[in-house]
């Protein structure tokens, strides 16, 4: 089994690097360790930040997060979804806990269905359509996102156990079905606003989020 994953690892993996980054985060500097990962095809890439307290055991089941990119919402702090406030929550719990880490991943804008549909997307949710309805009009899937990459990064730090900060059970599932054990599902709470509250209606009753 162990030799299955390093192959997998070898396929998916094409690129790698890594530096510390130092952020800034709620009023306090925190280093980082971080890693950029390219997969087989280029605009498939993720940055896992990694954050360790000093004097951890080795045996410390690490608490990750595999958040998928959103340019509204991580950037310009869109009402529309709750992804800023899943962020900077996950980020709390990652910075303060003794292994921490966030896989972050770009190529998921629109759960996998790019930047442009997403918004057309939304217009369409403006005419009254949920989140689910509004892809299927535009002939997208409701969620083509894959998991693989985040697997076989958490396979390259060494981690194939994880504690999973996530309401989604797909992602579970999906990191599952790559071959990751995942303990424990620690959702993450965040506040509905006007904008977001069908859109995370939508996410509990039609895809089973657990809100
Ligand atoms: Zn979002």
């Amino acid at each position: 089994m162990k030799s299955n994953v390093v192959t997998s690892v070898e396929m998916k993996i094409d690129w790698s690097a890594q530096t510390i980054l130092p952020i800034e985060f709620r009023g306090r500097e925190v280093m980082l360790d971080a890693r950029a990962y390219q997969g087989v095809e280029p605009h498939v890439q993720a940055l896992a930040l990694i954050h360790r307290a000093k004097d951890t055991a080795n045996d410390e089941i690490p608490l990750v997060r595999v958040h998928s990119g959103c340019v509204t919402g991580d950037i310009f702090h869109s009402l529309k979804c709750d992804c800023y406030a899943q962020l900077q929550a996950a980020m709390d719990r990652i910075t303060s806990t003794p292994v921490g880490v966030l896989i972050y991943l770009p190529y998921h804008e629109g759960r996998g269905i790019g930047l442009v549909n997403k918004i057309r997307a939304y217009a369409l949710q403006d005419q009254g359509l949920d989140t689910v309805d509004a892809n299927i009009e535009i002939g997208a899937p409701i969620d083509a996102r894959e998991y693989d990459l985040a697997a076989h990064i958490l396979f390259d730090l060494g981690m194939p156990e994880v504690r999973l900060l996530s309401n989604n059970p797909a992602k579970v599932e999906a990191l599952r079905a790559e071959g990751i054990k995942v303990s424990e599902q620690v959702a993450i709470h965040t506040e509905p606003s006007i904008y977001n509250k069908r859109y995370l209606e939508t996410k509990r009753v039609r895809m089973a989020h657990k809100l």
